[in-house]
C-alpha cells in the first residue's frame, strides 16, 4: 500500500543545507499499523510530508496504492500535530468535517450522515454545532481524527498527533486510534518521538536514526492485538521491546554526527 524507496530530502537555500532524510526505504502492507519513531529533528515530519505529497523529495520514490506520489494522493488523510491550526475556527465542528467531503463531491444528505457517524466514532456525537475553540485540546484532536475518518481514507498519516495533550487524554486518544484503525481497516503510518507510544500502538515499529536519517531497524511488535494501557505497558514483552528500541536510539545518537536528542517534539 505504501512504498518508499531511497527517499532523500535536503532542504536548501541561502547557503545552509540541511540533509533531513539521508536514505529511507520502507514498505507498509495494506491495513498495517506502522509506527515511525526517531529523535526530534530527525525528519519524521519531512517523511510524512513527502508521503502525503505536500513536499517534493530531493530523490527517491514514494508510491501509495501502486501510484507514484506527485501531489496529495487520493484516499490519503493526514492528522497533524497542531490541531489548533488544522481546524478552521470560524466553522462549526460539523462544518469542519464536512468541508473535505464537499470538495470530494459527495451529496449533502450522505455528507451529513458521514459527519454524524464520524463524530460518533470519536465519541463526540453532541459536539457538531460547537466551534473548535470551545473544545478542549483533546476534543479538538478527536475532531481532527473524525475529519480524517470521514474522508474514508485507505491510508492515514499521523504526525505526533498527541504531543500537545495531557497524559490521560493522550492514553485515551491512543486507544481511540487503535479502535478506529481496527474498525475501518486503513493502513496507518503513525509518527512519534515517544518510544512507549510507538510500541504500544504499532504492529511494527520503524526506528530512525538522527540526521542524515536512515532506518535503523524495523521491528515486529509481537504483542496481543488487544492492547490495554495498564496490562500491555506492564507486560514483560512490552518492556523488553521498548528497552530494545531505546537502546537502538541511544546507540545511534552516540555514533551519529549530530548527537542532540531531546524529548520535545
Ligand atoms: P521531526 O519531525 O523529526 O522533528 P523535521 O522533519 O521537522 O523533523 O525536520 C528535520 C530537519 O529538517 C530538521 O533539522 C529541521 O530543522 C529541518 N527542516 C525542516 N523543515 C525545514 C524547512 N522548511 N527548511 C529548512 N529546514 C527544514
Ligand atoms: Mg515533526
Amino acid at each position: 500500500m505504501l512504498e518508499i524507496r531511497s527517499l532523500r530530502k535536503t532542504y536548501g537555500g541561502q547557503g545552509r543545507q540541511v540533509e533531513a532524510l539521508g536514505d529511507i526505504t520502507l514498505t507498509v502492507d495494506d491495513g498495517q499499523f506502522v509506527c515511525v519513531v526517531g529523535p526530534s529533528g530527525c525528519g519524521k515530519t519531512t517523511l510524512l510530508r513527502c508521503v502525503g505529497g505536500l513536499l517534493t523529495p530531493t530523490s527517491g520514490e514514494v508510491e501509495v496504492g501502486g501510484k507514484p506520489v506527485t501531489g496529495p494522493p487520493d484516499g490519503l488523510a493526514i492528522v497533524f500535530q497542531e490541531y489548533g491550526r488544522s481546524l478552521f475556527p470560524w466553522l462549526r465542528v460539523a462544518e469542519n468535517i464536512e468541508l473535505p467531503l464537499k470538495s470530494k463531491g459527495i451529496p449533502r444528505a450522505s455528507r451529513q450522515q458521514i459527519v454524524a457517524e464520524s463524530l460518533a466514532a470519536v465519541d463526540l456525537a453532541d459536539a457538531g454545532r460547537a466551534y473548535p475553540w470551545q473544545l478542549s485540546g483533546g476534543m479538538q484532536q478527536r475532531v481532527a481524527i473524525a475529519r480524517a475518518i470521514a474522508f474514508q481514507p485507505k491510508v492515514m498519516l499521523m504526525d505526533e498527533p498527541f504531543a500537545a495533550v495531557d497524559a490521560q487524554t493522550r492514553a485515551d486518544l491512543e486507544d481511540l486510534v487503535r479502535t478506529v484503525w481496527k474498525r475501518f481497516g486503513m493502513t496507518m503510518l503513525f509518527v512519534t518521538h515517544d518510544i512507549d507510544e510507538a510500541v504500544y500502538l504499532g504492529e511494527r515499529v520503524v526506528v530512525l536514526s538522527s540526521s542524515p536519517t536512515r532506518v535503523l531497524e524495523s521491528l515486529d511488535i509481537d504483542l496481543p492485538a488487544d492492547r490495554d494501557q495498564l496490562k500491555t505497558r506492564s507486560d514483560a514483552r512490552f518492556v523488553e521491546l521498548r528497552t530494545h528500541v531505546y537502546a537502538q536510539i541511544q546507540q545511534a545518537k552516540g555514533a551519529g554526527p549530530h548527537s542532540a536528542i531531546t524529548t520535545a517534539s
